[in-house]
């Protein structure tokens, strides 16, 4: 079987099953690294497979005492370079497709950021919202019962993503650690403080979004001071970043999540409006803003903008409205690649995904190496230590994409891809 029908055929780009699409987008980037580099079939066809794929199905038994079953899994797209390392997303359009994409783009994020790990996704899908947190704790603990032989602080260690968080991950170290008999660390990254959790990793990736963005603002010759920025999403990533952009002085204008979002021309106050919306209220009746809708957000003229919730979100038919002068991504996969052509030509500059949102998984490494020392680092030397990381890895990308005339995305795609078939050659193939 050849990759191309591994991946499923889409015929109609934009509107095939979210993963689907997510998957091409992936496999398209990936052979347009290879290409770049000069690689041989043989070696895309190593990394576009990935190494391993776990379906397992979870059984939750609701508060009214039926059972539903639901599907989970874990994919490890590639093991060379370091034990996998991804998050865990609760979310209905979840499915295989959709997590060997996001596994492949962990194993790329890895690498370019210098972290030794490869790249692995997990995924349950359902829709977590109507869930009360025992019926989460029991789906969590199922779920990572079914997958507790493949992960491991040596082998495999998830984190926190898309509707899950840090309880998510002490119940997974948790269920790890009773059936290891003893507490193992180590097991998950993402936890909270007092089971081994890293200062500073809640606004991790947060952080190196702004990161990413202050240092393409300082590239394209633009003062932070007063910049526009539109963030889409406002969950862990969105209203984090926010607040920080807002922090650096910029004027965050507006800001969105599934509900709709608001719009404010002199600027948003973000800890009112998280404060609005820790209070049960949606984003869209916020009263001190305008509403507008995600769609319009996409629109606006902006400095900035950070699509900062799913992926898929900017595709050929909305591409061509953009009129923001940088896109910064937040999520992981946000941009098709007839999207990216389209932004290209357009002279948008994007801060592709595996730069821009490394933050969090640089603190996840962090917070390992922690866990493996048995120590803590304070909130300043973490913070110390993600600044190094994220400038290190934009400025090989920004330097590579000027070198051989590349956007931020390929280049960003060639060094992630290259470390690692880099690793493949140096091990050399068994048996
Ligand atoms: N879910 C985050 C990501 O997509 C973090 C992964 C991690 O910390 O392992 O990068």
């Amino acid at each position: 079987m050849t990759v191309e029908e591994l991946a499923p055929p889409v015929s109609a780009p934009d509107r095939a099953a979210p993963g689907a699409l997510a998957h091409r987008a992936a496999l398209s980037q990936l052979r347009d690294a290879t290409g770049i580099l000069g690689l041989d079939e043989g070696m895309y066809r190593l990394l576009a497979t990935p190494r391993r794929s776990l379906t397992v199905s979870v059984p939750l038994r609701r508060e009214n005492g039926r059972v539903e079953v639901y599907s989970g899994y874990r994919v490890q797209h590639n093991l060379t370079r370091g034990p996998g390392k991804g998050g865990v997303r609760f979310h209905p359009d979840s499915d295989i497709d959709e997590v060997t994409a996001l596994a492949m783009w962990m194993t790329w994020k890895c690498a370019l950021l210098g972290l030794p790990y490869g790249g692995a996704k997990g995924g349950i899908a359902i829709d977590p919202r109507g869930l009360t947190l025992s019926e989460k704790e029991r789906l969590t603990r199922r779920y990572t019962q079914e997958i507790l032989p493949f992960i491991g602080p040596d082998k495999d260690i998830p984190a926190p993503d898309v509707n899950t968080d840090e309880s998510t991950m002490a119940w997974m170290m948790d269920t790890y650690s009773v059936n290891a008999g003893y507490s193992v660390h180590g097991a998950t990254t993402g936890k909270p403080l007092t089971v081994g959790g890293s200062n500073g990793r809640a606004g991790a990736t947060s952080r190196g979004v702004v990161l990413a963005a202050l240092d393409a603002m300082r590239h394209s010759h633009l003062d932070p001071t007063g910049r526009t920025i539109a963030v889409q999403g406002f969950g862990k990533v969105g209203a984090g970043a926010a607040r920080f952009f807002a922090d650096e002085g910029c004027r965050v204008v507006a800001v969105s999540d599934i509900s709709g979002g608001c719009y404010r021309a002199a600027g948003l106050d973000i800890p009112e409006l998280e404060a609005w919306v820790a209070g049960g209220e949606s984003l869209a009746s916020y009263p001190n803003a305008d509403a507008i809708t995600n769609r319009e957000l996409l629109g606006l003229d902006v400095d900035v903008l950070v699509p900062a919730a799913m992926d898929g979100v900017l595709t050929a038919d909305n591409a061509g409205d953009v009129r923001a002068r940088m896109i910064v991504e937040g999520a992981n996969g946000p941009t098709s690649p007839e999207a990216d052509a389209i932004l290209q030509s357009n002279g948008v500059t994007v801060v592709p995904d595996i730069l821009a949102n490394a933050g969090g998984v640089v603190v996840s490494y962090l917070e390992w190496v922690q866990n493996l020392q048995a120590f803590s680092w304070t909130s300043a030397e973490v913070d110390r230590k993600l600044c190094v990381f994220m400038q290190n890895a934009s400025r090989s990308v920004w330097a590579l994409a000027g070198e051989k005339s590349l956007t931020l995305r390929r280049a960003a795609h060639v060094i992630g891809v290259g470390q690692v078939a880099e690793a493949h050659e140096a091990r050399g193939l068994f048996p």
